[in-house]
């Protein structure tokens, strides 16, 4: 029976052994241990050859371990354009690798308000967006690119703005990151059944019943302040409610990935991967 999530860590899992380390290797452990889904933490910059990209994609088919990539932090479609050229750049090389690699999803970063209104943000955001979408297209470089919702409310990054930018054009949906959603309000808030029922029936109203399906999510415990995320925990650690969220999961039968993101990374996501199948009656 095939649960509607697979589980897996965001960057490889503590316990890759070093032989034969790398990506191959963060493949071939987590499915050693259980786990279906791995997204690659191409952070910092993009830094790999085609042919690396091919043993990658190679080890994903074999071992059914389904690929996502996250672009390097600094990326921002709201810089000014002499850095805006060079957020693209990366953002691109993360797209366009990461396709060669096997990869379906690209998780980015979109930026900062720097103090400016949302809306007015969006207007220049969502073109330059579109723009990298239409060159992606054109080279035949088939991802989803997906804005992840911030922890900080300074972010470009709301549950709203990543809406919006989806809405905009094809080829972009949300990641949804759950500890950032529960930790930028900063009180405490976004953590009950109710609160996380309102935000997927939104979702699916805003994007289609079937991106319901194919949700892209970030997870982990989170500390939190007024201005919204600190760190992020591990889910024991936290106050996030993992049972409200999964059954509000399950209740709008929902599917995709769940990535862990917490410092004891693919001991919590089995721990996430055990509770989901404790609450899903989907198969
Ligand atoms: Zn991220």
């Amino acid at each position: 029976m095939a649960l509607s999530f697979k589980f897996g860590t965001v960057g490889s899992p503590t316990g890759t052994p070093k032989k034969p380390g790398g990506s191959v290797g963060a493949i071939e452990f987590s499915k050693s241990i259980g786990l279906d889904t791995l997204e690659l933490g191409w952070v910092q910059s993009v830094r790999v050859t085609e042919a690396t990209c091919a043993l990658i994609k190679s080890a994903s088919e074999t071992h059914g371990v389904a690929l996502s990539v996250h672009a390097p932090y600094f990326i921002n479609l709201n810089a000014d354009a002499d850095e805006w050229h060079k957020s693209r750049k990366r953002l691109m090389d993360a797209a366009h690798y990461g396709f060669l690699a096997g990869a379906t999803d690209i998780i980015f970063h979109p930026g900062s308000y720097f103090g400016n209104d949302p809306v007015e943000v969006l207007k220049k955001a969502i073109p330059r967006l579109e723009g990298c979408v239409k060159e992606l297209e054109k080279n035949g470089d088939k991802v989803t690119l997906r804005p992840e919702t911030m922890g900080k409310s300074a972010m470009l990054g709301s549950f709203e703005d990543a809406i919006a930018m989806s809405k905009a054009m094809d080829m972009v949906l949300p990641c949804l990151d759950f500890a950032h959603l529960h930790a930028r309000p900063g009180d405490g808030t976004m953590n009950t059944y109710d609160e996380w029922s309102r935000l997927l029936e939104k979702y699916g109203k805003e994007l289609g019943a079937k991106a319901l399906k194919k949700l892209h999510i970030h997870l982990s415990g989170i500390e939190y302040g007024a201005k919204g995320e600190k760190n992020h925990l591990a889910l024991a650690d936290a106050d996030l409610d993992l049972k409200a969220l999964f059954k509000a999961l399950n209740d709008f039968e929902c599917g995709g990935r769940i990535l862990c993101e917490s410092p004891i990374m693919e001991e919590d996501a089995l721990n996430m991967k055990k509770a989901w199948m404790k609450v899903s009656t989907q198969r």
